[in-house]
């Protein structure tokens, strides 16, 4: 083959011109011209006019080792002759431009090259030059076999400017979508799924999804729509971690902390996230923008968009994207505002139907009293109709005087103060009666703190009024059921000693001079009757009122004066010793019937020493201690100790169990008679064993008599 080349400061010129180039010149076949035959020699003009040509021009193997590139060219790419001569253009190339190229170079070479070829060069400094090569076959200086001549176009600058187009269209799209759905969309979860979904399918973008925190940071996020292409959805298998990452460092936590866009440009390259590379590798994105979705007041939630592109969102997008996002955002603070005003109305109805429902009466009330509102209870207890109510009313002209007297000096002041006041008070009816209710009144305040309503509810009392004197009256009965017994209990002595003197003084009736003793006789019988007679006056005093006929009187005294003859039977098993703390205050007692408890108490400790002697046969008498000492502020106490047998184990735990008895002819009341007694002055009963054992000690505190 003739050398047909030669050599042009390391270039190598080709022979022959593809006509697009001819076409630049005047020259016309069989015209002469500037180029003409005869003006210089044509391998020069030739070469001159290829290293010159304004067209970058490379000139290939069907391998697609270049051969020579002019000036143009190597502007073009940045690069010098050296650094490209002889190295496989593909080298330059994307994997997938390098096969599409070297199929383009068979075609060419096989006169099928008529359509052109766009690809990305590597160009330097690092930068990609989007090109468009139109190839020729032929052989330079007229023996092009198996070379091919490229002649590149930049259209780099027509491509960006496409892009941009495309992706300010597709976000323009997606935002008149989107102002679309906002009209039509029946709820928030429709348009936001509706949203995704055209993001991806309508505008081009991979996956959208929008999600919102679902609880403290760190927590997992709520999604609340998506929309994929291709199922990548499914394959990113954790699509919430992407945007989130730890420490709230994804777009997705970043556009929710900053309450700003927040974006990444190239999945794979960005070395904060290792994490994205790993998985991002068989993902069909590169960038991921994230744009919180936010109205004056908050964040509803981020809504994330991931494109196929590498830097996929520039200004404009961002800025459309951003509209997008504010729309969605306003959608949803109303949707919420008219989900929270149903629920509102929702809450608000039930409120009425209880308020409706409710047997108790509830008022509302402006701060001066005048009534706004009342429930169909408040009328049914006032006993009026709300229909023939008309005009203005205040709360006053539904209580008792004293009732409102009372809410106007206490309740209204305290409510006001401390937002509440409870007590109770009696409403009037129609008819004037009374109906005594437990009251609440609740003070509504506005920002400044003023007072703007009272809520006051009313609970009818009547009921339990009449049930609670019906307890009062069972407990009266159980007394009385008790004090029977005290009397049987108590009458049985008086009466027994004055049978055993008016018998005695009956047989001495028959006898001569015996006057005297039969005055004796007749006079103990008399005291005897008295004693019986004063025992029936406090009882009967005792059931009359309910309450014992107290006054002021010294423990001290009344003990002091409880010798054994005032103990049924005297004291024969046992000693009585007294234990009296000097100067203590006077309580608040009836003399007889703490006489009657404490004779009861000394009793059974008598006989529970007395138990105890038989038991282990002892010979000395057991003592009971009669003490007395100030319990407290309040009470003055009165212990019964003694060294007897102890309580049996039934009445360990508890001592006041009525008729339980260990006593063949006992009746078991004495303990729960002398708690009523206790109990019934205000005063505290109970019983323990004595520490050490043996024996127990009852006490009875009683309340110190109040200075008047
Ligand atoms: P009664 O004396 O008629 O049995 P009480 O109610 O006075 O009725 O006493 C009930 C029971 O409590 C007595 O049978 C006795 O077993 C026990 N008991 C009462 N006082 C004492 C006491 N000081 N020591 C031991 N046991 C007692």
């Amino acid at each position: 083959m003739r050398e047909s080349l030669e050599q042009t400061g390391g270039l190598k010129v080709p022979s022959r011109i593809p006509l697009h180039v001819r076409r630049g010149r005047r020259q016309k076949d069989g015209e002469e011209g500037p180029f003409g035959p005869d003006s210089e020699p044509l391998e020069e003009q030739r070469a001159d006019f290829y290293e010159s040509s304004p067209v970058p021009q490379i000139v290939c193997h069907r391998s697609g080792r270049v051969y020579s590139l002019n000036r143009a060219a190597r502007d073009l790419l940045g690069r010098s002759g050296s650094s490209i001569l002889g190295r496989p253009l593909q080298g330059f190339l994307s994997r997938p431009d390098g096969r599409r190229f070297e199929t383009f170079l068979e075609e060419v070479l096989a006169g099928e090259g008529g359509a052109g070829l766009e690809v990305r060069l590597e160009a330097e400094p690092s930068r990609v030059q989007e090109v468009a090569l139109e190839g020729s076959p032929g052989g330079p200086m007229g023996d092009g076999e198996g070379l091919v001549l490229l002649a590149a176009r930049d259209v780099t600058r027509q491509r960006a400017a496409e892009e941009i187009r495309y992706r300010g269209e597709r976000a323009l799209r997606a935002l008149n979508a989107t102002n679309q759905a906002v009209r039509w969309a029946p709820d928030e979860g429709t348009l936001l799924q509706e949203i995704c979904h055209f993001l991806v399918r309508g505008a081009g973008y991979t996956l959208a999804w929008i999600g919102e925190p679902a609880g403290e940071d760190g927590e997992p996020i709520r999604v609340l729509a998506s929309a994929d292409l291709d199922g990548c959805l499914e394959r990113i298998q954790d699509p919430i971690a992407w945007g989130f990452l730890p420490h709230g460092r994804g777009p997705f936590g970043r556009a929710l902390e900053t309450g700003k866009p927040a974006m990444v440009a190239n999945v794979a390259m960005d070395p904060q996230y290792d994490l994205w590379g790993e998985q991002a590798a068989g993902q069909r994105f590169r960038s991921v923008l994230a744009v919180p979705l936010q109205d004056e007041r908050r964040v509803h939630g981020v809504l994330c968009i991931y494109a196929e592109e590498a830097a996929a969102f520039d200004a404009y997008e961002l800025n459309m994207l951003c509209r997008l996002a504010d729309e969605t955002a306003n959608a949803m603070a109303s949707f919420r505002a008219r989900e929270a005003q149903h629920r509102a109305e929702r809450e608000r109805d039930r409120l009425l139907e209880l308020l409706n429902a409710t047997p108790d009466a509830v008022a509302i009330a402006d701060p001066l009293g005048e009534i706004l509102y009342a429930n169909p209870g408040a009328f049914r207890m006032a006993g009026r109709s709300p229909s023939c109510d008309s005009g203005r009313a205040f709360l006053g002209d539904f209580l008792a005087p004293v009732a409102a007297e009372r809410l106007r000096r206490e309740g209204f002041p305290q409510a006001r103060e401390a937002g509440l006041w409870r007590g109770e008070a009696a409403l009037r009816d129609a008819e004037g009666q009374d109906i005594p209710v437990a009251m609440v009144v609740v003070a509504h305040k506005d920002g400044a703190g003023r007072v703007e309503r009272f809520s006051v509810m009313a609970h009818d009392l009547s009921q339990f009024k009449s049930q609670q004197a019906e307890l009062e009256r069972v407990r009266r009965l159980v007394s009385l059921g008790e004090l029977g017994s005290v009397l049987a209990h108590q009458l049985n002595q008086p009466l027994a000693s004055a049978m055993n003197f008016a018998q005695g003084s009956l047989r001495r009736l028959e006898e001569p001079d015996e006057a005297g003793n039969i005055r004796f006789g007749l006079e103990q019988v008399v005291g005897y009757v008295r004693q019986a007679g004063e025992i029936v006056w406090g009882v009967r005093h005792f059931l009359r009122s309910g309450e014992p006929k107290a006054r002021p009187m010294s423990l001290n005294s009344l003990i002091q004066r409880l010798t054994p003859d005032h103990l049924q039977g005297g004291m024969e098993a046992a000693r009585l010793e007294l234990d009296l703390q000097a100067e203590l205050p006077q309580v608040q007692a009836d003399p007889i019937l703490l006489q009657e408890c404490l004779s009861n108490l000394v009793r059974n400790a008598e006989e529970a020493i007395a138990a105890r002697s038989a038991q282990e046969a002892l010979e000395d008498k057991g003592v009971v201690t009669l003490r007395t000492r100030r319990y407290s502020r309040e009470l003055v106490e009165v212990a019964v100790e003694d060294e007897g047998i102890g309580l049996p184990e039934d009445l360990r735990e508890d001592p006041v169990q009525p008729l339980f008895t260990t006593k063949t002819g006992g009746m078991g009341l004495g303990i729960s008679i002398c708690r009523s007694i206790v109990e019934s002055h205000g005063g505290r009963f109970w019983a323990a064993p004595n520490d050490p054992e043996p024996g127990t000690t009852f006490h009875l505190a009683l309340p110190v008599c109040q200075e008047p």
